[in-house]
């Protein structure tokens, strides 16, 4: 799937996931709370495309989510695709074909959906706020990146990271502590989550095995067979899946703080 179908699915399943644990087990989040794990879950289901990389020098090329904060991502992303590449090569098995790009390998599989979610936890927990101002930072760049597509490209880098920083400020002082921090984790985690979840749908498909071994086989790609897989970019991805992300995502969010604002008015008559 493309960027902003990614950053949709994320907002449309935290936001329905805090429906459910509202409604199913009686967890309510104000709507700040929502609002920021919306945000950093919407920017987190980016965060596995930071593995395409383009070319740094030239300012070309890479995902998306690649170009949120100029060619200092950009730089990243070349780290991140090497660093890939690099662990794909070390745990392959002898009928895993050779690779010149890392794309879609570690950074789409389980383990690393784990280790980000819980690494974003155990840093907040260790560095408190500065940690906790550097994951919104950088998860709400890829959020505005993702979601507002167009306005992104249009406004630039330098305005995406000055958005994002004040919008992170803004968040940050609001947040209340010991809540939010496994909170940001369990975001985080959720939304590389549904990033595997849309690639699993499409043709190329995802490594979500590893690091098990099947048949000589660590980084087998799974995916739906291709005669029902989404084409990445194509009508079904764009108006289907991206309609029903916003159904869902404006239904939860409706229910959730629906009630909150009407009681909201009635107190102000
Ligand atoms: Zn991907």
């Amino acid at each position: 799937m493309m960027g902003p179908s990614h950053a949709l699915s994320g907002a449309a399943v935290w936001l329905a996931g805090s429906w459910a644990l509202d409604t199913f087990a009686g967890y309510p989040q104000s709507p700040l709370t929502i609002a920021i794990g919306t945000a950093v879950c919407a920017g987190s289901a980016l965060l596995p495309d930071l593995d395409l990389s383009g070319r740094v020098t030239a300012n070309k090329g890479g995902a998306t989510v690649a170009h949120t904060f100029g060619v200092v991502s950009l730089f990243l992303a070349e780290v991140i695709e090497k660093f890939s590449l690099g662990v794909y090569e070390l745990t392959r098995g002898r009928k895993d074909p050779a690779r010149v790009n890392g794309h879609r390998t570690l950074t789409h599989t389980l383990p690393f959906t784990a280790l980000v979610g819980w690494g974003t936890t155990a840093l907040c927990t260790a560095f408190g706020k500065w940690a906790v101002l550097g994951i919104l930072f950088l998860t709400i760049g890829l959020a505005l990146r993702g979601l507002f597509e167009h306005w992104a490209k249009r406004a630039g880098w330098l305005v995406v990271t000055l958005v994002s920083a004040g919008t992170a400020l803004l968040a940050f002082r609001n947040l209340d502590g010991h809540r939010g921090y496994p909170m940001l984790g369990l975001a985080v985690g959720v939304g590389c989550l549904t990033h595997l979840l849309g690639d699993l749908i499409t043709r190329a498909g995802v490594p979500i095995l590893w690091p098990l071994s099947r048949k000589h086989r660590r980084w087998r790609m799974i995916g739906l067979p291709d005669s029902i897989a989404i084409r990445a970019g194509g009508t079904a991805e764009i108006v289907v899946l991206r309609g029903a992300f916003i159904a869902v995502a404006l239904m939860a969010a409706a229910a959730l703080v629906g009630p909150d604002l009407i009681r909201f008015f009635h107190a102000a008559d």
